[in-house]
């Protein structure tokens, strides 16, 4: 079977190069927001169009119906931008086309409830720009690795691409005033799966410990990055109160995307350590079916649970199971986990966060909260879950 991987490689481009990707990210964001715009306005002018025939009784022409889609709006651009955006033609014609093709896979996600509606892109918040396949090679000269983009020459890149096979596309993209390029590609070899331990786990995630394991171990966040999670909220809290607009303003946000950027490492490392472990050490793995976005409403849980990467962590397990044999399972996310006794089954009505320790009116069992939860886990987890 095949997967695809993503390698995130830095760059090293010089001022002119650098200029370009600010250029080319502009004319990306410049493209996904008209189409965004116009997709609105044709939307708007559809549903006009369908009220009025309604109301005055008469057939609707479907050939009057603008039914705006990215390819569409792609053409359209095209034979505008000539006129009306010259400067796009200054870079490579991915970067507005493949920005379009984004927003429609926005709108499938939307369509299919598994995101919110398109927003606008904004300067300065992901700053990206992709390309196809056909219009970048690797290259090595002079033993080290450059990746060559159609007029802007050859960039340096800091590592080779781990991944052998087909590449699918680039994404070019800034982050704490770095670049880097994140490559996908189309694995040719077959991965060998990792042997057999006989082993099964539980794992519960909590906002106290990262996850508890249902053999009793507890995983914390290491402490370098609980040391630079209580920096970001400092500095954040400093940059709310710098004036708009201001030198200081920048200064302080330059700094608080870097460590942004550093977090963001440290953690992914972090994690890829922990799956790793994990897919190694069982066959097995079961979590809870979390609702993220639910919980993410609820904001005073959402910082550590964006902070802990519930998400990734999961992503991980799932792509390394896929990997290497193994399986990851989960609980329905109605189960009460917590609330049930792993020893004899009966449940109790409440049980506040804040109770860590809990006995059993039924068997006298004593309970840690969040390890009779990972043993529930263990023990209930049904679905199988798979790459989607
Ligand atoms: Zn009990």
């Amino acid at each position: 079977m095949t997967a695809i991987r993503g390698h995130v490689i830095e760059l090293k481009p010089n001022n002119k190069q650098a200029t370009y990707f600010a250029k080319a990210c502009g004319v990306a964001r410049l493209a996904y927001n008209w189409a965004l715009a116009e997709w609105q306005r044709q939307y708007e002018a559809d549903k006009n169009y369908r009220d009025d025939c309604l109301a005055k009784d008469i057939p609707i022409d479907e050939t009057k119906l603008n039914k705006p889609s990215q390819g569409k709006l792609r053409k359209q651009l095209n034979s505008i931008k000539r006129q009306q955006f010259p400067f796009m033609l200054e870079v490579t014609k991915c970067s507005p086309q493949l920005a379009i093709i984004q927003l429609g896979d926005a709108f499938k996600r939307f369509f299919k409830g598994e995101s919110k509606y398109p927003q606008f892109r904004k300067k300065g918040v992901n700053d990206r720009f992709s390309l196809s396949n056909d219009q970048f090679k690797l290259k090595t000269i002079n033993n080290k690795p450059h990746i060559q983009i159609p007029n802007l020459g050859l960039v340096r890149m800091c590592e080779n691409l781990r991944h052998q096979g087909k590449m699918l596309s680039a994404k070019v993209f800034k982050q704490g005033e770095k670049w880097f390029v994140s490559i996908a590609v189309e694995l040719s070899e077959v991965v060998k799966p990792k042997p057999k331990t006989g082993k099964h786990v539980g794992l519960d995630l909590g906002i106290t410990d990262l996850a508890t394991l249902s053999d009793g171990t507890k995983i914390k966040a290491p402490k370098p990055l609980k040391h630079k999670l209580k920096k970001l909220q400092r500095l954040s809290r400093q940059l709310s109160r710098k004036q708009k607009g201001s030198s200081n303003r920048t200064k302080a946000k330059t700094k608080l995307s870097r460590l942004h950027y550093q977090i963001g490492c440290m953690r992914k490392d972090f994690l890829h350590k922990l799956t790793t472990h994990l897919i190694k050490a069982y066959d097995t793995i079961a979590i809870e079916d979390l609702n993220v976005k639910g919980m993410v409403k609820n904001r005073k849980l959402s910082r550590s649970i964006n902070d802990l990467g519930f998400y990734e962590l999961k992503r991980q397990l799932i792509y390394k199971a896929n990997q290497f044999g193994k399986t990851i399972k989960s609980v329905d996310r109605f189960y009460p986990s917590s609330k049930t006794c792993s020893c004899c089954g009966h449940k109790v009505e409440s049980l506040p966060l804040s109770m860590r320790k809990w006995t059993c009116q039924s068997c006298n069992t004593v309970h840690d909260r969040d390890i009779n939860a990972s043993i529930n886990i263990l023990n209930n987890a049904t679905k199988v879950l798979t790459i989607t």
